[in-house]
């Protein structure tokens, strides 16, 4: 029987649809969200990734306000400019746009980011926050995935969980959060002797590897609910996920689908945080 698919860009529709009001109902106290978003260089993708978070603040009602440095922009200038920022109350999060020029060191950055508004949830703090079961921002991507998770009321507690990836971004604190959820969690890597028999073993399987259809339908357990981080444009300019999506959808229980899957939750959660830290801001008045 073929799966179930989680429409990622229907659940992100419905939480926009929220966040809108969350938002309309800061506007009554006179408030807006405000989220800066910090970009060094002129990488192509970047830009993009940057224009669409602007654009989905703008239809979520959060005022954006995006710094371009020239890629030549000291580090010192660009921590000085953060720590205005952090002092800013109409800014409530900042996120800096990765990879930053090879002169940079990313975790000095990172680490120079208030805690309460690092939105990304990429300051060290958060990240020893989430480990220890306390996050004040949930990462993005992993948020969107825990998110498609609970739409589709997949049981985690006493589940087997098989994460494929282990990157700062999503691997690591994807295991985490569906740890913290009582899931029993083996993470793979590229070092994992034979993928498979874990794999296999999975009632809940998140792929995070940037490694076009690596998961085929051999590797997964019948019923399973399967989660395709990977985003991957082929040479002919489709892009698919890490797992191959034709023949594991006939043997999973729940798949989401590349393009249309996890890439449309992450922004979201993303506006669903900006939204959060201004919440918490007006709380603290
Ligand atoms: P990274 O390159 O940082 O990490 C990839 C991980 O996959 C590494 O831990 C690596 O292991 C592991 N890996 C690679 N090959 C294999 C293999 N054959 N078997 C098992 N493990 C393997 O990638 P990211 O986590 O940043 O991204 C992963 C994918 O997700 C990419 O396609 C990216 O574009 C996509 N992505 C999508 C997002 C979304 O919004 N949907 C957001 C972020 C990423 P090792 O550590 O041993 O090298």
């Amino acid at each position: 029987m073929s799966a179930d698919i989680i429409d990622g860009n229907a659940i992100a529709g419905k939480i926009r649809a929220e966040l809108k009001i969350r938002a309309e109902n800061l506007a009554q106290h006179g408030m807006q969200s405000g989220l800066a978003v910090i970009l060094v260089g002129d990488d192509p993708a970047s830009c993009i990734y940057v224009r669409n978070k602007a654009k989905a603040c703008r239809e979520s009602g959060i005022r954006s306000e995006v710094y371009n440095f020239p890629g030549e922009t000291s580090q010192e200038t660009v921590l000085q400019h953060i720590h205005a920022l952090n002092a800013n109350p109409e800014i409530h999060g900042i996120l800096v746009q990765l990879p930053l020029p090879p002169h940079f060191e990313s975790h000095r950055v990172i680490a120079a980011i208030a805690i309460e508004k690092d939105v990304d949830g990429f300051h060290p703090c958060n990240v020893g926050a989430l480990a220890t079961g306390n996050a004040l921002f949930y990462p993005c991507t992993p948020y969107g995935v825990m998110m498609m998770l609970k739409e589709r009321d997949v049981l985690i507690e006493g589940q087997h969980a098989v994460v494929v990836g282990r990157s700062n971004i999503v691997g690591k604190p994807i295991s985490l959060m569906l740890l913290e959820r009582g899931a029993t969690v083996t993470i793979c890597t590229s070092k994992t002797r034979i993928l498979a028999e874990h794999t296999r073993n999975a009632d809940i399987l998140v792929v995070a590897t940037g490694k076009p259809r690596m998961i085929t339908a051999d590797m997964v357990k019948s019923g399973a609910t399967v989660i395709d981080v990977g985003i991957n444009r082929m040479d002919d300019g489709t892009l698919c996920g890490d797992v191959d999506f034709t023949s594991v959808k006939e043997k999973a229980g729940h798949i989401t689908p590349v393009p249309g899957g996890v890439g449309p939750m992450t922004i979201t959660m993303l506006m669903s945080n900006a939204i959060e830290a201004a919440e918490r801001a007006r709380a603290a008045m």
